[in-house]
This record gives C-alpha cells, structure tokens and sequence, in this order.
C-alpha cells in the first residue's frame, strides 16, 4: 500500500469541474492581477476568520514581512519569535535588518512559551534602551499559541502582535469568555496558501487579515509599491499582489475548508486511539499531539500536521519509506543553529526543548481523503518497527 504525506490529487477529482469553471471565469475576463476575485477572496476570508478586514498578497513569506513594514519596524527592532517554526517567520525579520530574539517552546503544543516570553520581556523593560517592537507567535502545526497571556504582556509593553497562522486558517483559541480565531487576535494574522497548507492555491499565495482600519489601508497600500494613488509613492513597498487565478481557486475551496479540517481532527482521533490501543503509546515508543485547549469550541486544532514524537526517529522514518509511507520533518534545525543567523550569537543548548523537538518529531500522513485502511497500515507498520526490538 502507498500512503503519501499529502494527496492533492484525492482532493482534487473531487471538485475539479468546479475549479475549472472558476478558472475559465477569469481567463474569459483576462483580469489576472487583484481584481473582483481577490476582493471576493478577501471578503470570504475576513468572514471566515471573524476579522473586519483582509489583504490578498502573493505568499505568506509576503504577508508577514508586509505587515512588519506596517509596523514600520526599523534596522534595529527587536522581534520575538519561537525558533520552533518555518524559516519565514525570522528570515521577514532579519530582512528588515531588525533581530529576531528567539524564545524557547513548549514541548505539548511546540508554540513559543508564554511564561519565558512574559520573563524575557519583563527583564528586557528594565533596560532604558528597551526594543521590542512586536512578537510574532506561530500557530504550528494547525494549533493556536497561547494567546491570553501573550497578548496581556504585549498590550503592557505596547509592543505589535503577528500571529503567524500560516498553518492554521479556521482553528480556533478559548478565553476565558470567548472563542477566537486564529488570525482575528493579534494586530495583523497571516495565511498561507501554499499548496500543502490546509488551503492551498495553485501556486504560492496569501493573506493578511487585521481589524485595525488604519493597517488596512498602510498593507494595501504597501501591496502595490506602496503608492495611493497610482504612481504618488507615500512609502516603501513592494508587489505583494494575489493572482486572480489563485483566489478563483481558494474561494472554491474555502467552501470545503471546514469539512476537510473536520476529516484531519477525525483522523487524528483515529491515530491517537489505535496507537494507545495497541500499546504504542504507554510503552514509550511514540507521544501523540495531545490538544491542549480541550473542548472549549470544536474546532480548535485543524491539524494541518498530525506530528508524533518517535524512539529512533530517523529509523522509523527510513522503516516507513521502505514499506511507502510518506512522512517529513518539520523542522529539523530549529532557526538559532541555522548557518544564516550565526551572526545573532546563540549557540547549542540555548534553546533545550526545541533541539529535542527537532530530534524526535515526525509527521505522519494526516490528509482528509485518508482512508481507514491507509491509516491501519501507517499504524500497523510503526507496531512492526518497534516490535522487531
Ligand atoms: C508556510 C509557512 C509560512 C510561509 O508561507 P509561504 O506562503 O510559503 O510563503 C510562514 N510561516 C509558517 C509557520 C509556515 O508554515
């Protein structure tokens, strides 16, 4: 049997008719640069993630280091972040020649630790040349960060919060009063639509949403060279533009969204329950994602990974490719020890659960169209790896 990390075809042949006729609507227009069907796009995301406003820009790369230049972070700013996350995330800030400070993890949730991040900052506002211009949380994995107290410290120090949901569109985080999406907490939230996102495009695309109207107006401003009107420049920006194809496609497939994060919880529900069944779990073989905030509201976790820590990891990977199952690790080298942010001075040991995290974790194949016979053989053969011991 095959059981790749992801099938787009599955999904594909599912709604193919419908993405054609979406397409062919704008081939007929010939309108290929913003237009109606990123608007549309842009009115369906703010819907979705309850925020007032949403700017469709070409990636998600693009999506942070737009909303950065909103902030109008200068050389120098410092922005903290977690180590534990896609390069992007710190690679916007060093382009903007301000320093990402890096906090460690919590090893249930791989978010950035809320408490080391209240005590950094706290130690860090004791300094006169105090510079921490904004945090920018990551929702790894198709889980929220924890938001509260991340927010309650950001709103104390008056520092930007970007919430990096590139991962995680539709999931959702509790307060104590509240439910809230992620993307809608923050100052300005991003998306992704890379292709293996939870929605994908055709290509590369993304998304800023924010409530505050007057970081609206600077991103779409900033999304076109930065000029309002045409050709009147009143900042610095770029061509960070969606394609009209790609929102023709995404507003097709955001109907199905909820469905498919739906289908990924359930199989995780599935994985979670046979691998303690079958003694994987209490034996120490492998940890399974345990949702953090239960409960609460459906449809917190959208598992866009479904990411297990493994005994011998490596070779359990090695094992299930040679019997064709698909897996990957994200990430293997968190981004203090990447050769690129040498110059910001960690080193090994600084930052102890995401080495450990980067060791041991493995994404296993989590897709909706999975069948129950594909995920018995993922389970069957990580039995087998351990058995053989
Ligand atoms: C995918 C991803 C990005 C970047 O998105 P692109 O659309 O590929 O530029 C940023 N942050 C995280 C956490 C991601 O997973």
């Amino acid at each position: 049997m095959y059981v790749p990390l992801l099938d787009l075809k599955a999904q594909y042949q599912k709604i193919k008719e419908e993405i054609k006729k979406a397409i062919d609507e704008v081939l007929e227009s010939q309108r290929f640069i913003l237009g109606p069907k990123v608007e549309e796009l842009e009115k369906n995301i703010a819907k979705y993630s309850d925020t007032k406003y949403a700017i469709g820009v070409s990636s998600g790369t693009d999506a942070l280091l737009v909303s950065l230049m909103a902030f109008e972070i200068k050389p120098g700013d410092e922005i903290i972040t977690t180590p534990f996350t896609f390069f992007s995330t710190a690679g916007v800030i060093a382009r903007l020649n301000a320093v990402p400070v890096f906090i460690d993890i919590d090893p249930v949730t791989y978010n950035i630790d809320s408490n080391k991040l209240r005590d950094l900052i706290e130690f860090k506002a004791k300094n006169s040349k105090f510079r921490i211009k904004c945090i920018i949380p990551v929702h790894l994995f198709g889980q929220c960060a924890d938001m509260a107290p991340i927010l309650e410290i950001a709103r104390k120090y008056n520092i930007y919060v970007l919430e990096d949901a590139a991962q995680s569109i539709g999931a959702e985080y509790p307060f104590s009063s509240t439910v809230k999406k992620a993307g809608s907490m923050g100052d300005t939230g991003i998306f992704s639509f890379f292709p293996s996102k939870n929605l994908g495009g055709f290509g590369d695309g993304g998304m800023v949403v924010t409530n505050d109207e007057n970081l609206y107006q600077k991103i779409k401003m900033l999304r076109v060279h930065g000029a309002e009107p045409k050709y009147y420049h009143k900042m610095i920006g770029g061509n960070f533009r969606l394609d009209a194809l790609q929102a023709a496609v995404l507003n097709v497939k955001l109907k199905y969204l909820n469905e498919w994060s739906k289908k990924r919880r359930e199989n995780a529900e599935y994985y979670n329950k046979r691998f303690e069944e079958e003694g994987l779990i209490g034996k120490g073989y492998i940890k399974v994602p345990v949702p953090v905030f239960k409960n609460k509201c459906n449809n917190y976790h959208i598992f866009n990974q479904y990411t297990i820590r493994a005994k011998e990891r490596d070779k359990l990977r090695e094992f299930l490719k040679e019997n064709s199952i698909g897996t990957e690790i994200y990430y293997p080298i968190p981004l203090h020890l990447q050769k690129c942010f040498q110059y910001l001075g960690y080193k090994k040991g600084d930052f102890p659960v995401s080495e450990e995290a980067s060791k041991s974790v493995l994404s296993l194949p989590i897709y909706p169209e999975l069948s129950n016979e594909q995920k018995e053989y993922v389970i069957e053969k990580i039995k087998e790896f351990y058995k053989r011991k």
